[in-house]
């Protein structure tokens, strides 16, 4: 199987800048730097994504994500942060290589759009809750 741009970066074959690594984990800066500092916290070993992902692996990158998100506060006068993971291509992923995206935001024209509606009316809340309820137990 042909190794994603992920694997390549990790492997050293695509240059990326780097603010991160340890034996799992590898964070560098987005490409597309969707706002300044936007980065990506990858695991070293390959999962398709977020969910496909052993609870271990995921931690230690949600663990880096959440300092790396507490550093941009810090450090690039980042007034808030999302963090965000896109499972699947009909939530937006395009990279079949679990990411974290962690995105700094400064303002509301900073670049990075998420619209969350309100589609509540007329679902049965009630039942989907019981339902992913008795699934956890
Ligand atoms: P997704 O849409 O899968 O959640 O996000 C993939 C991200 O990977 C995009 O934000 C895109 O800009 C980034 N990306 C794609 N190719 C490269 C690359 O070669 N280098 C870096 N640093 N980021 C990349």
């Amino acid at each position: 199987m042909e190794k994603d741009i992920f694997c390549r970066i990790i492997d050293g074959e695509i240059p990326c800048h780097k603010v991160y690594e340890d034996d799992d984990v590898l964070a560098f800066l987005d490409i597309s730097q969707v706002t300044k500092g936007h980065t990506l916290v990858v695991p070293k070993k390959h999962y398709d994504n977020f969910l496909a992902t052993p609870k271990s692996v995921m931690h230690k990158v949600m663990d880096v994500a959440q300092t790396i998100g507490q550093i941009e506060i810090k450090m690039l006068g980042a007034v808030g942060v999302n963090i965000l993971t896109n499972c699947y291509e009909a939530a937006g992923q395009t990279v079949k290589h679990f990411h974290v995206h962690v995105i700094p935001r400064y303002d509301v024209g900073d670049g990075f759009i998420l619209e969350m509606k309100n589609n509540a009316e007329g679902l049965n809340l009630p039942a989907i809750a019981e339902m992913v309820k008795n699934e956890l137990k």
